[in-house]
């Protein structure tokens, strides 16, 4: 990438890796590289880490410890961390409800939430999905019915990512079912401490706990907890969803993936010396990374001619979204092809109760991690949804 950038840029990324080289600590960085699952602690330390050197929320407002960054300055920012195998700040914080409330947020909720959002004091889950609705989220059911000072709401979320250890969640709830669906819904904070809020777990075939069902039964919620105006949040939801398409590529994870697959295959034998020999390996490895760095400079391209701060959601986002899931997807696939036997015994030892330390670090991992990277082309919109925004505001068709 270097090569690409100018030489304040380069000065940028050359501090930028030197900090999280040295403040983020070894052990979790490690963690990441040999593709381990992180726990909560882990993602906290790392988050709170960052925002004390005031680099957790970049793109919040500068009075809410946002940096006044270049849009390429913001992405060697990501980039540097994914490098570096540092655990990113939680989405459902920084790029999601943060700035929906320091936007459209009254001044009480902003003083109220957002340092200990930016600081990961409170875990924020993301409440859009049903089982009904999650393409077409504007079908959502899930009603909130206003009782004096108080709403109340009923209904069902899915796929709620972490939700197991969310403290809050921000919703969006049906406030007027009589109106044009887009037209009567509301975004509204829940405290999932609340009575009649359950959080149940979704079985995922990699065999973790990601994803959960959350319910509410008659849940009282205070009215101030509304994010700005009654039946404006699907306004909210999309200023919200064009933030969490940035950034999605996860080029830098790609280059760590691609790096680790390559260094696997080197120390792997065949039959003419290492895998990496091998023509037909050597050809799809090779088509990667070319596409690797197609995406990288289609990514800078796209940066460097979007204005600082813009608000509204850039539609080439979705070509950035679409690639970069899809190489997402066939790295894991070629590190599971790499390591796939050894990947094999691990899950049948783990079946079995058995230990597995005689086996290569990410051998632990690859096929967990091959399953799960199938939801990368799903969530933030699935690529059938990505081409269609293609087809009709780039292509006009
Ligand atoms: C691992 C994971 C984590 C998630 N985390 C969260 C979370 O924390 N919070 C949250 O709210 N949601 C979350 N989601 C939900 C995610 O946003 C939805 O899964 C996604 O929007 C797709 O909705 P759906 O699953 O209902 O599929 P559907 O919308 O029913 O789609 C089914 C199929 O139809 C296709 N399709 C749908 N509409 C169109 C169209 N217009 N044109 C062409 N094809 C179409 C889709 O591409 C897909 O192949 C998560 C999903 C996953 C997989």
């Amino acid at each position: 990438m270097d090569t690409l950038l100018s030489a304040s840029e380069r000065d940028f990324a050359l501090e930028m890796r030197q900090f999280y080289r040295s403040e983020i600590p070894e052990e979790l960085r490690f963690k990441v590289a040999t593709g381990q699952e992180l726990g909560k602690d882990d993602m906290v330390a790392s988050q709170r880490i960052l925002n004390s050197h005031g680099y957790a929320v970049p793109d919040w407002p500068t009075e809410w410890g946002g940096r006044d960054w270049t849009p390429v300055q913001r992405h060697i920012w990501l980039e540097e961390m994914q490098l570096a195998c540092v655990p990113q700040p939680l989405p459902f914080n920084t790029s999601m409800v943060g700035p929906v409330i320091a936007t459209f947020g009254s001044e009480e909720l902003k003083q109220r939430f957002l340092p200990a959002t930016a600081n990961l004091d409170i875990w924020w889950s993301q409440g859009f999905s049903e089982p009904n609705a999650g393409s077409d989220l504007a079908s959502l059911r899930t009603s909130a019915v206003r009782d004096g000072q108080k709403y109340i709401v009923n209904g069902q979320k899915t796929w709620t990512t972490l939700g197991q250890y969310g403290d809050w969640i921000f919703n969006l709830v049906r406030t007027d079912p009589t109106v044009k669906k887009q037209a009567g819904i509301s975004f509204l904070l829940i405290d999932m401490r609340s009575p009649g809020v359950t959080v149940r777990p979704i079985q995922l075939i990699d065999g973790g706990h990601e994803v959960n069902e959350v319910f509410f039964d008659n849940v009282e919620v205070p009215v101030e907890n509304l994010v700005g105006e009654e039946n404006k949040g699907w306004t909210y939801a999309k200023f919200l969803l064009g933030n969490e398409r940035t950034g999605i590529a996860r080029i830098g994870t790609s280059k760590v993936n691609l790096a680790r697959a390559k260094a696997y295959a080197a120390v792997t034998k065949t039959a003419r010396g290492s895998l990496l020999d091998d023509p037909l390996f050597s050809a799809r490895l090779t088509r990667l990374e070319a596409e690797l760095t197609a995406l990288e400079m289609t990514q800078l391209r796209i940066l460097s001619t979007q204005a600082a701060g813009a608000d509204a959601p850039d539609p080439r986002s979705s070509v950035l979204k679409l690639r970069g899931s899809q190489l997402q997807e066939d790295i894991s696939e070629l590190l599971v092809d790499v390591l796939g036997p050894q990947g094999l015994d691990f899950v049948t030892d783990r079946v079995q109760g058995a230990g597995f330390s005689d086996l290569p670090l990410g051998a632990v991992d690859a096929l967990p991690a091959y399953f799960n990277k199938r939801k990368v082309t799903i969530y933030g919109g699935s690529s059938e949804v990505q081409r269609g925004i293609i087809s009709k505001a780039l292509l006009g068709l």
